[in-house]
């Protein structure tokens, strides 16, 4: 019977995986352990294997993997770039992801925090927590149809947001690299982003992390925003300068910002810090600013994720290993 060994597991992903080795007729074990040298004696007498590697992979690993007759590494994750799929493939390892598991989790989260601050949710049961049901300024709100909402980035997580605002009544304009000519429906393309954000009430991030995208929000774009516009990005922290984020909240050109990543989340990111120091300044600042919402990168998170996450890493794991190869291969 065809063996696949299970590394990085999550409690929410028990249930899943196993029922889905059982309708596959495959044994599957699952370890919370990370693969790793240290760690390599429990793929021994695998066919597979699937994982949620976070650090960098050391490259020792990859023909050590080759030698014990691994041919596929599939993570459960859309990013991949703890790999070097160029020394993976010389040692005949394809590594696959999950590109798209959930757009709407993310969409749905980051309309819920997109509202969260339009109608200032969060003070409001501050006020009610101390029992101050006064209806003071600070608590009214706005009506999101009355709104421009700019999409950067208009892929699948960014079309789900789209259609949800759209469904409020707002309109939509949208600027992408690649503009997509079947959403004419839905969104009115700008050619520059500086054009997108200028008359948008709400900004919103569904690009990648690349070389080009690094801090493309800075001081100078938050220039062209229209004053008191709010920011969400449920992307990737690198695509912001968060200290010319937090001087764009502090000199009022942004009147909010729902932030679900953070460019140096990495030492704190997914873990429980009570009671440890968390040493970065800029993270308290953003974490502690009164008009910030901040996730621990949690826009993603649901049933549905969990399920699609684990099973398409299983089928593709399966695809290689009865196959040779799979639609889901990055190298
Ligand atoms: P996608 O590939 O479907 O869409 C991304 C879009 O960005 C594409 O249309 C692409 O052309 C566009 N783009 C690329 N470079 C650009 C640039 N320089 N300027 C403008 N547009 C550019 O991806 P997706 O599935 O919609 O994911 C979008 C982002 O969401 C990804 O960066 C991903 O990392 C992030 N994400 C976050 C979470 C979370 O939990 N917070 C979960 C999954 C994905």
């Amino acid at each position: 019977m065809t063996r696949i060994k299970f590394f990085n597991t999550r409690e929410e992903e028990k249930a899943v995986a196993l029922a889905w080795a059982e309708r596959n007729n495959i044994t599957l074990d699952l370890t919370d352990k990370e693969l790793s040298l240290a760690t390599l004696d429990e793929v021994k007498g695998y066919d597979g294997v699937s994982l949620t590697q976070i650090a960098p992979v050391e490259p020792e690993l990859y023909p050590q993997l080759k030698a014990l007759g691994i041919k596929q590494l599939s993570q459960r994750s859309a990013g991949v770039d703890m790999y070097d799929l160029e020394l993976a493939r010389q040692n005949d390892i394809t590594v696959t992801n999950v590109p798209s598991y959930s757009p709407e989790s993310i969409g749905e989260f980051t309309a819920l925090i997109g509202l969260n601050l339009v109608r200032h949710y969060d003070r409001i049961k501050a006020h009610v927590q101390e029992h101050n049901f006064a209806w003071t300024p600070d608590l009214r709100g706005r009506v999101v149809g009355e709104m421009t909402v700019a999409v950067i980035g208009t892929g699948r997580i960014g079309q789900s947001l789209a259609r949800i605002f759209k469904g409020f009544g707002a309109k939509i304009v949208g600027y992408d690299v690649y503009p997509n000519p079947n959403l004419g429906d839905l969104l009115e393309y700008k050619a520059t982003i500086e054009e997108a954000v200028a008359e948008a009430d709400i900004v919103s991030i569904h690009m990648p992390a690349t070389e080009e995208t690094h801090h493309m929000f800075n001081a100078d774009l938050f220039s062209h925003f229209k004053k008191g516009a709010i920011l969400l990005n449920m992307a990737r922290g690198a695509v912001l300068d968060t200290q010319d984020l937090l001087d764009a909240l502090d000199n009022g050109t942004l009147a909010g910002a729902g932030i679900d990543t953070y460019e140096f989340e990495g030492p704190y990111v997914p873990k429980n810090n009570k009671g440890v120091v968390i040493e970065d300044d800029q993270f308290l600042a953003l974490i502690n600013h009164p008009n910030v919402i901040y996730t621990p990168h949690v826009a993603f998170y649901t049933d549905e994720a969990v399920k699609n996450l684990v099973e398409t890493s299983l089928n593709a794991a399966l695809d290689v290993i009865q196959k040779g190869s799979t639609q889901f291969s990055v190298n």
